[in-house]
């Protein structure tokens, strides 16, 4: 399966990342494209599941959507495709190349605070 590759390939990258920081990892955001087809339920289970009995356990997935970016061949604007009506929100010509769809990205880690002094 797709997503469960892909989750263990995420949590490889953040076990490292982990261990560089002697940290523990809470929260990773990810972003990936709209024809990258990720199923975040999917995604999310197989995450879930790939982390019992690593330093990741418990942690939480955040998946990002990122629309698909055209440009502009009348004025090289580059903007979100909206598949409601496409046309350049800049110029409102409606010739357009679309862009490379946006890779699957493991945008960011959060980590535990290893100090911890009161409350907030
Ligand atoms: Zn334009």
């Amino acid at each position: 399966m797709h997503e469960t590759a892909l989750a263990q390939g995420l949590i490889e990258v953040i076990s490292q990342e982990a261990e560089k920081r002697h940290a523990k990892p809470i929260r990773a955001k990810i972003s990936c494209g709209q024809l990258n087809i990720v199923n975040d339920e999917v995604l999310s289970f197989a995450f879930e599941a790939a982390t019992q009995g690593t330093r990741c356990e418990g942690m939480k997935l955040q998946i990002e959507h990122k629309a698909l970016q055209a440009e502009c061949l009348a004025c090289n604007q580059t903007f979100a495709v909206d598949l409601a009506g496409v046309r350049c929100p800049s110029c409102g010509a409606e010739n357009f190349r679309l862009l490379p769809d946006a890779p699957l990205l493991l945008e960011e880690i959060e980590f535990e605070e290893g100090v911890d002094d009161g409350e907030g």
